[in-house]
Parts: C-alpha cells; sequence; structure tokens
C-alpha cells in the first residue's frame, strides 16, 4: 500500500498550508486541520510500520537467551512462545526434562500474573494442541513398532501406549481386537475413539505439573473455580491471546482470533475489558487496524476451501472421522455427516468429493452427480476425481461405461500419490455388498480395475 507516501504527502501539504497562513487549504486561518492530518496520518503509519513488522521470536532478544528460566521481566511473547513450545513436546524427547519443566511452570506463572489463568492457557487453549501432540506421538509408536503390541522402555510412554490398546480394544466392533497390520484403522480409531476422550478427561482432571510432563498417571488438581478455568471473554478469546502473542503470522490464527484482533485494533480498551484481560497486557503486541482487515480479506476466499469446517473439526480431523465410519460400515452416517457440513460451507470442495466416495458405496448414481460438482485442485487432482467417476459407473453396474473411460484416463494416471480408494476387485461384486479401502495410487488402482473389469467386447448390455 501506499500509506506512507499519503503520510508524507499529507507533512508536505502541511509545511507549505503553515508557511502560506492557512491560505493554500481553506479561509479557516489558523483553525486549518491540515496540522491534524498529517499528524494523524503520521502516527497511523507508524503503527501499521510496527504492526507489521512485529515478529513474536523477537521478545527473545530482549531476554537473557531463549534458555534462560521465564523472570516477571520477560515480554509476555516470550513467555508464551516458551509454554506453547515445550509443553508440546514429549517430556522424554527433550535433553533436560526436568529444566524443561522449569521453565514452562515458571513462564506458566507470570502469563498468570499477567492476567491470563494458566489452567484456562493449558486445559482450554492449549487442550487441542496438547491432545494432536500426544496422538501423535502414540500413533508414531504403533507405526514404528509392533503395531499389534507397541512398546516402550519408558514407563510413561508405556502407560500412553497401553491406554491406546485397551481404546482400540473396547472401539473395535466385533471385527477384529486388536489392529495388527491395519494402521490404516488405528490412526482414526485414536483421533476420534475413545482415546481422544480419555485424554480429554486427563486434561480436565490432572494438576497442571503431571500435564506439563506428560504423566497419565496424574495426581488431581486441587479444585478449580470458573475464574480458573476462563476468562471473560471465554475460549475464544483465550485462543486470540495464544494466538496473538505465539504466532507472528496473522495466517496462522484461528478465524476468529481475526475478529477479535479486529476489535482490539479499533477499540482496544474496550475489547481488552470484554476479553477479561489488562489493556497493559495486551498492548504488548501492536495492533494496525488495516493490516487486520487485509489479514481477513485475504483469508476468507482461502478459509472456505482449507480451513476448519464444523465448530472445532479440521479438515483432518473430519477426514478421519469419516474414514472411522466408513471402516465400521456406518456409511450412512458419514453421508448424514458430510451433507451436513456441505450445508453450512457449500465452497467445501474436498468434502464434497468425500461425499461422493462415500456415496458410491450406497448410491453410486447420487455419487456420479455429485462428483460432476468437484473440480480438481491442488490437493485434489483430477486422478482421483476420475477414480471415483469410474468407481461409481462400475458399481452402477455400468462396467462398460467404466473401462471405457478408464482406458481413456489410464495415460494421464501417475504413481506418486496414494489415495484412499474403493478396492477395485470389490466393486467388480454385485451392488448392495460391502466394499473396502485400498490406499493406491492411481496407477495401481488402474491395473488393478482392468484386471477385475469385463474386456470390452465381452460385455453385454442387460
Ligand atoms: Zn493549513
Amino acid at each position: 500500500m501506499d500509506d506512507d507516501l499519503v503520510a508524507e504527502a499529507a507533512r508536505y501539504f502541511a509545511d507549505a498550508c503553515s508557511a502560506s497562513g492557512h491560505a493554500l487549504s481553506s479561509p479557516n486561518g489558523p483553525s486549518c486541520r491540515c496540522e491534524a492530518l498529517a499528524a494523524r496520518l503520521d502516527a497511523d503509519n507508524k503503527t501499521r510500520f510496527d504492526a507489521q513488522t512485529f515478529d513474536v521470536s523477537k521478545a527473545f532478544l530482549k531476554v537473557d537467551g531463549p534458555d534462560a528460566f521465564p523472570s516477571a521481566e520477560w515480554p509476555l511473547p516470550a513467555l508464551m512462545r516458551t509454554v506453547v513450545d515445550e509443553i508440546t513436546e514429549p517430556p522424554w524427547a527433550t535433553k533436560y526434562p526436568a529444566k524443561r519443566m522449569v521453565r514452562v511452570t515458571k513462564a506458566l506463572a507470570h502469563i498468570g500474573e499477567l492476567g491470563l489463568p494458566p489452567d484456562a492457557l493449558v486445559r482450554v487453549g492449549l487442550a487441542r494442541h496438547l491432545r494432536l501432540m500426544i496422538t501423535s506421538f502414540v500413533i508414531a509408536h504403533f507405526r514404528f513398532n509392533d503395531a499389534a503390541k507397541p512398546s516402550s522402555p519408558v514407563p510413561e510412554v508405556q502407560d500412553w501406549l497401553d491406554l491406546a490398546l485397551s481404546c482400540l480394544d473396547s472401539s473395535a466392533t466385533g471385527q477384529q481386537t486388536l489392529p495388527n497390520d491395519d494402521l490404516l484403522s488405528v490412526v482414526p480409531a485414536l483421533w476420534r475413539g475413545g482415546f481422544s476422550d480419555k485424554i480429554d478427561d486427563w486434561l480436565q482432571t490432572a494438576c497442571i505439573r503431571d500435564i506439563v510432563a506428560w504423566q497419565l498417571d496424574a495426581e488431581p488438581h486441587d479444585a478449580l473455580t470458573e475464574e480458573d478455568l476462563n476468562i471473560r471473554g471465554g475460549r475464544e478469546a483465550i485462543l486470540w491471546i495464544m494466538d496473538r502473542f505465539s504466532q507472528t503470522h496473522h495466517s496462522t490464527w484461528h478465524r476468529t482470533s481475526l475478529y477479535w484482533e479486529l476489535r482490539f485494533s479499533s477499540n482496544p480498551e474496550a475489547t481488552a475489558a470484554e476479553a477479561g484481560l489488562p489493556v497493559s497486557t495486551l498492548s504488548q503486541r501492536p495492533s494496525h487496524t488495516g493490516l487486520i482487515v487485509e489479514a481477513i480479506v485475504s483469508r476468507a476466499s482461502f478459509a472456505l476451501d482449507h480451513e476448519t469446517a464444523v465448530d472445532d473439526i479440521t479438515h483432518d480431523q473430519l477426514k478421519n472421522q469419516v474414514l472411522f465410519l466408513l471402516q465400521r460400515g456406518f456409511t450412512a452416517k458419514a453421508v448424514t455427516t458430510l451433507r451436513t457440513v456441505l450445508r453450512t460451507y457449500p465452497g467445501l470442495n474436498e468434502v464434497r468429493s468425500m461425499l461422493a466416495f462415500c456415496l458410491i458405496s450406497i448410491d453410486p448414481t447420487e455419487a456420479l452427480s455429485v462428483i460432476e460438482r468437484v473440480r480438481p485442485e491442488a490437493m485434489l487432482p483430477s486422478e482421483l476425481i476420475s477414480i471415483n467417476k469410474i468407481s461409481a459407473l462400475w458399481r452402477m453396474g455400468e462396467a462398460q461405461s467404466a473401462r471405457k473411460l478408464l482406458e481413456t484416463l489410464l495415460p494421464s494416471f501417475s504413481e506418486k500419490l496414494e489415495y484412499l480408494l474403493w478396492q477395485p476387485d470389490d466393486l467388480a461384486v454385485k451392488p448392495g455388498s460391502q466394499l473396502r479401502i485400498a490406499s493406491l495410487t492411481a496407477k495401481k488402482w488402474a491395473s488393478q480395475a482392468l484386471a477385475a473389469l469385463p474386456p470390452l467386447d465381452d460385455v453385454k448390455q442387460d
């Protein structure tokens, strides 16, 4: 933008106007507003510059190095980064777990002094982050260990693995008791199943020390009041404060945080009061209305395709949930979920593609019409859309059309990416039967499909 040029032009004009005894602008004489305008634009330009060049990690330049112990003199961004970075790191992976504990608890205490209750930050603000990191950590153990009985020499890690195994055990619906070779079913089961609930329980009941230490077998916390767990602005305000003091770029903020920021930039006192934090704390990061409006605008189109789908569920979680339902035969439930999301966000192209995929199994004709409205994009290559189209035709009993289309498109299929697809062998059997999901590249799927589809000449039209 040319804001700096505008400010400079106003200054230039004000100087000339003053020199002329304000004859340049108006008959107002000494009450001419040229000076005031130049001063306002100049201040605005400076705020914008400060906000634009603000960098969370620079806060560490003002402390005795990022490895020091947090003190009351630390700026909030340095405290916040220390907590966010270190609490989400597995304690066993750090070189000095005891030092990590002191750093995080000290930082939390000072954040509390600045007005944000530590329990609210950890149990509410960081809940999703912690759940994500712990689950990823456990999944990594399943992946690189014997998936049927992953083990660790660290007892605290073993506790998490045992918990995960017991949750998988009880969530399996008779088909299989243990995942064994089926990592595909472990992943969504851990994200969405009882395991995720157990982490939530732990986040609510364990004392902060044990949460910081990722200690599953935890001491309960002392009774917490509502004031310990929340601030006046509620969960979204907590996320906003977390975002603005731990994330430099607006593009990685929660969407609701952008709206809080917009209100704050235009009315700091009232917004701080509404959030429930001292304005002095919030002012540790400069804010500029024009800048945040630009962030919201640039986000709006992006958000529709890539961001939150429903409430708190992210795109990946939605995908995992759908997969979880499909693998347990709850296809109709998966379809209902996806339709609900699309009713609110009809622009979610990838969700539409997922819906088409689910429908292939139970209503291939409807699937075909949904596929017509899916457009290819970076995360959704046209070969994937084509395979779903071929699968739908095949499932409808139109084996000849399916084969024809497959043979036409085959040269464009690649071996680069693996997709979750309906198993070709299953599509060959009669409609209505249960389908299985396989992870295959487009080329692999095509070669299996060509083996299972009758050759063109032999297909009789019914
Ligand atoms: Zn003037």
